[in-house]
């Protein structure tokens, strides 16, 4: 399925595709891995700012610990502090005092969403406030009082005064014990570490008392501030992530057209007819990678089957034994020829030229022999002939002239010549009893091109010339027999 698909995608989409997959998982991964290390540095860096903010207030609290001291801690001054530290929301102290077991337990709390002024206003309460405490208190305040009836003692007022205070903050604490619900789950945290929570956008941090007996400060800190800036890293993750795309997709669609692009245009050439490939014209040989190579052995080929088209078009246009024009020769020039010829209003001949009793000279003098005489006849056929005249072996002992000339008597002035030139040679010919040398008869046709009807076919032609080589024959050989298409003259 998978496979299908493959193999039905062009190589530009294939390479596209993957090197995009390919990007798209580095960038990811990469983009990932940043944004990992940059967001958590700067929340350990947040956690250790607020760590440092609080240095100087958890120095004061181990010292009200150590002493069981409320007091010091409920001190509007000592509210101010906590106040000051911007992002502080709250803070749970829970420790025990250096000379007794009683737990210490303070808390400070202030709400987020208020005005910055109004934000300042945090409220700080004991936690170990029992109802026990309250009766204590209060009984402490009634007694002070019944000991005011007796007496004026400023001590008494004094003391009086600093009960009721005491009980009223008691039952403030009580009071904001019993109806504060925390905001946020104690997180499980190590001493000295830290938890960001993501739901409240809060830092939490755990830090130890330095009191004899020990203790701890859970506190939050507003994290909004770090959730902007994660914000900001976030940002510029997407935009170098999204540069970083557009580059890689820029250097996927080059790279692609440069293997591409090259292949399509060498398969262009390759679609061509073998002759109309122009090789200089490939710009892909320059290259020096596996697309040049390609494109040079591509070059190569083509050059050697152009070099190997032309051999056989040579061994098929040529006779190999006498090395005149072949049979396919003869009948792919005979139209062009008399095309040719009509542009000029002169004369067109068909000379038909055959050994006479060549089988005769076979059976005495032996085949070999008889080849030789074949190039022999072929080079009385030659003598006479200008260059734009053809001479083709159209079968075993035939040959056929085609020429232009200007009079009709040209051409039987030519066959005479072959003729003569063959009987010249005086080639022994015991078999031909007549003349005793290789003869050639000829059957010669002159066709004034101006007569010439364009209906009559190329083969009637040969016919006349056919019949006039066979009157030769009949008439007893070596001899030349000249026709004129329309009107038979007969020569000898
Ligand atoms: P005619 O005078 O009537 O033309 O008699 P002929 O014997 O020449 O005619 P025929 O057509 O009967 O014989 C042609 C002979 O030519 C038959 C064959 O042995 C011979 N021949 C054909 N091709 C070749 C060739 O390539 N080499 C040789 N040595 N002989 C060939
Ligand atoms: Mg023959
Ligand atoms: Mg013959």
């Amino acid at each position: 399925m998978m496979l299908s698909l493959i193999n039905r995608l062009k190589l530009n989409q294939v390479l596209f595709v993957s090197h995009l997959l390919l990007v798209l998982v580095i960038i990811l991964g990469l983009s990932w891995a940043r944004y990992h290390s940059e967001w958590s540095s700067r929340v350990a860096h947040a956690a250790a700012l607020a760590n440092l903010a609080m240095n100087d207030v958890v120095g004061d609290i181990s010292t009200a610990v150590s002493g069981n001291s409320y007091a010091t801690m409920l001190m509007p001054s000592a509210v101010d502090k906590f106040n000051n530290i911007n992002s502080l929301r709250f803070f749970d102290v829970s420790g025990y005092s250096d000379y007794s077991t009683k737990p210490y337990g303070l808390r400070y709390f202030r709400e987020q969403s208020l005005a910055d002024n109004e934000a300042r206003s945090g409220k700080v309460w004991q936690t170990q406030v029992t109802e026990a405490v309250l009766m204590d208190a209060l009984a402490k305040v009634d007694r002070l009082k019944a000991v005011k009836q007796h007496s004026n003692a400023k001590k008494v007022d004094f003391l009086l005064n600093k009960a009721e205070q005491n009980y009223l903050s008691l039952i403030n604490s009580f009071e904001l014990s019993l109806n504060f619900k925390l905001p946020w789950k104690q997180p499980e945290i190590a001493l000295d570490g830290y938890f960001l929570d993501s739901k409240t956008r809060s830092l939490h941090t755990r830090l130890p008392l330095r009191n004899k007996n020990g203790g701890a400060v859970w506190a939050v800190f507003d994290a909004s501030e770090l959730y902007s800036l994660r914000a900001e890293v976030l940002q510029s993750i997407y935009g170098e992530a999204f540069v970083a795309l557009m580059l890689s997709s820029l250097i996927i669609i080059i790279s692609t057209r440069w293997i591409v692009l090259p292949l399509k245009r060498l398969t262009q050439h390759m679609a061509q007819d073998i002759n109309e490939i122009e090789l200089e014209a490939i710009a892909e040989l320059k290259r020096e990678d596996e697309i040049g190579v390609l494109a040079r052995d591509f070059s190569a080929l083509i050059t050697r089957s152009k070099l190997q088209l032309q051999l056989l078009k040579q061994q098929s246009e040529v006779d190999p034994l006498t090395g005149l024009g072949s049979r396919l020769k003869y009948s792919q020039s005979v139209e062009a020829f008399i095309k040719t010829s009509r542009q000029q209003p002169d004369y067109f001949g068909l000379i038909i030229c055959d050994v006479d009793h060549f089988k005769a000279y076979n059976d005495i003098y032996g085949h070999g022999q008889g080849d030789i005489v074949l190039t022999s006849v072929a080079q009385a056929i030659r003598q006479p002939l200008r260059e734009t005249d053809g001479a083709f072996r159209i079968g075993g002992e035939e040959f056929v002239i085609l020429v232009r000339v200007a009079a009709a008597t040209d051409v039987q002035r030519l066959a005479e010549r072959v003729r003569r030139a063959m009987l010249e040679q005086q080639i022994p010919h015991k078999g031909n009893q007549q003349h005793q040398f290789v003869t050639l008869s000829v059957g010669a046709l002159a066709v004034d091109l101006r007569q010439f009807s364009k209906r009559i076919a190329f083969s009637q032609l040969f016919e006349m010339a056919d019949k006039a080589l066979y009157q030769a024959k009949n008439n007893g050989r070596n001899q030349v027999i000249f026709s004129q298409y329309n009107s038979y003259k007969e020569t000898s």
